[in-house]
């Protein structure tokens, strides 16, 4: 989609630190990292948010989970524990409307999320 950031990274016209990308997924490090692991999963697809995944995605976001649960384990923090977020829409805080999952880490966190 043009005018998408995260569709130009997965394009390749916006540079990412990519750490995994397959036909289907992309993911890479935050630009502005709130945990000392923080990556973003996303699908290639232009999905909005949680709200636009649909009978065709389930496939997709089973992976997407994979990637996760692969990513922690790479990142060494499968054990110690790790957040898997969506932030969908705006009372969540969502602020780039194509689909991704944060993976955080490396710190303990608090709860409930602000
Ligand atoms: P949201 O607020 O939509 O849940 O998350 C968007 C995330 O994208 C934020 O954590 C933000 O730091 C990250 N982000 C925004 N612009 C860029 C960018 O150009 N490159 C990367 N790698 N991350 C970005
Ligand atoms: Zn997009």
């Amino acid at each position: 989609m043009t005018d998408c950031l995260f569709c130009g990274i997965v394009d390749g016209k916006v540079k990412a630190n990519l750490v995994y990308q397959d036909d289907a997924i992309v993911a890479f490090k935050d630009i502005a990292p709130k945990a000392p692991v923080h990556m973003l999963i996303i699908p290639r697809k232009h999905l909005i948010s949680v709200s636009d995944i649909a009978e065709p995605d389930r496939e997709l976001i089973g992976q997407i989970f994979q990637v996760a649960a692969r990513l922690a384990r790479e990142q060494g923090i499968a054990d110690s524990g790790y957040r898997v977020v969506v932030n969908s829409g705006a009372d969540a805080g969502q602020s780039v409307f194509h689909l991704h999952y944060h993976l955080l880490g490396g710190r303990q966190m608090s709860w409930p999320p602000g």
